[in-house]
């Protein structure tokens, strides 16, 4: 049976194999973060941006990722009532609900998704690629848990490149604080020779992956780069990137999505495959969770499907040519965390998504600005209008939030994207009778 035949329906929502293997490896995922009180394995807590996962792993440290939490209590549909909760203790409406979903979870209990207790971080890394918040969300986390902190310092990408000295101060960094801190914290002797094999299954995952993002370029395109690609890029910027587990769900994913191209196929939506493609959309900023489904079905529901989005990149920018190398195990650790989306500068960011525009045959560019990220929301609008005049293609902009459920105004959203599909479609005739 070939994987894009193996599908299921659970609880009204269909889904592909690869899509039920991705929440089985999270499933297992958080059964061994709760059991770690029991089985003696320590925690690193750390952030999707910049992970240096594979690092982490040498130490037998299993990591664990506060937002993912945040997004798993959004699609849960708990995070409102911690939100809630941050905003009691006093926190202000304008800080990212991401760390108001985790404080209002520390204070009521830390309950992960499989219903039992988050064990408490033996080490917080903190990678720092961008956002100004991951600092202040791990100096209210260190006041909590009061355990070694160790920060890793990525100079952000202003110059709209990497210089050997760069890389130079993040080795130094890495060698001088961040191995010697782990090696301290979980016991456990650096050997840079496991490094090089987890990099080396890094980088044959992120070779499965870019496969997958880049059939996108096909009429009709077998993915959807933004709510599909969401269920895509979950094992390789979560806690699975080095390991062997997510070099077979990349394996499979890959071959699912080559079946569907055989099969001349669109993406898979909730309501199965998505009947014809009438518009491509380049995606900017991330989806809001507390309405996901419903958010996605009024784009299927238009035949909208989303070809790439930079949302997709946060963890990593594999299709811009960057893999993993065993050959330079510790300057690639610090390429890679120069080169992740958050740390672009808003001149590599515009690049990015007019490129996308172009490769990937698309109708224009979509923003959704979510309300309480100050860090990427700032700056949005001049970006759409920089990339409206390169590529000549309409931009649109609507507004959401990650996990609160108070900012996700469905009639609103839902008018606004109808104009823009009509914008298109105005356009197209407006080419062909010029044509
Ligand atoms: S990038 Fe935005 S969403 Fe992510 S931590 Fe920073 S402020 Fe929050």
């Amino acid at each position: 049976m070939s994987p894009a035949t193996v599908r299921s329906k659970t609880a009204d929502v269909e889904k592909d194999a690869s899509m039920r293997k991705q929440k089985e490896m999270m499933a297992a995922h958080y059964d061994r973060l709760t059991s770690a009180p029991e089985t003696g394995e320590k925690v690193c807590s750390t952030f999707v941006p910049g992970n240096i996962n594979e690092l982490i792993g040498c130490f037998d440290l299993v990591n664990n990722l506060p937002e993912v939490n945040a997004i798993q209590n959004g699609l849960r549909r708990t995070s409102g009532q911690y939100v809630l909760e941050a905003e009691k203790i006093g926190h202000s409406e304008d800080v990212c609900t991401y760390v108001k979903s985790d404080i209002g979870m520390l204070a009521k209990g830390n309950v992960a998704p499989n219903g039992k207790p988050f064990p408490n971080p033996d080490v917080l890394l903190l990678s720092y690629t961008g956002c100004f918040t991951f600092m202040k969300w791990f100096e209210l986390l260190r006041e909590q848990y009061k355990c070694e902190t160790i920060m890793l310092h990525t100079p952000y990408m202003g110059d709209g490149k990497i210089t050997p000295n760069m890389i130079e101060y993040m080795v130094k960094q890495l060698r001088e604080e961040v191995i010697p801190k782990l090696e301290r914290v979980s016991g456990v002797k650096f050997d840079i020779d496991r490094l090089r094999e987890r990099l080396g299954r890094s980088a044959q995952a992120e070779e499965d992956l870019v496969h997958v993002l880049n059939s996108a370029r096909r009429r009709p395109t077998p993915i959807d780069a933004y709510f599909g690609g969401i269920y895509y890029i979950g094992p390789i910027f979560g806690a699975f990137r080095g390991t062997e587990d997510a070099v077979e769900y990349y394996r499979f994913l890959r071959a699912e999505i080559d079946a569907r191209v055989a099969a001349g196929a669109g993406p898979v939506t909730p309501e199965g495959d998505m009947a014809a493609e009438k518009y491509r959309l380049v995606v900017e900023g991330p989806p809001n969770y507390t309405n996901f489904r419903q958010f996605w079905k009024m784009f299927y529901d238009e035949g909208a499907v989303v070809v790439a989005s930079s949302y997709t990149k946060v963890g990593g920018v594999y299709d811009l040519g960057f893999r993993h190398d065993p050959r330079r195990p510790l300057e690639s650790l610090a390429e890679y965390c120069l080169g992740v989306y958050t740390n672009r500068s808003l001149p590599m960011r515009v690049d990015m998504l007019s490129d996308y525009i172009e490769e990937y045959g698309a109708d224009g560019l979509l923003i959704n600005s979510i309300k309480s990220c100050n860090s990427f929301s700032a700056g949005q609008l001049l970006m759409m209008r920089e990339v409206e005049k390169r590529t000549g293609k309409p931009g649109a902009f609507i507004e959401s939030d990650l996990v609160d459920p108070r900012y996700f105004s469905a009639a609103n959203i839902k008018n606004r994207l109808e104009s823009y599909f009509q914008m298109i479609e105005q356009r197209r005739a407006g080419e062909r009778s010029a044509a």
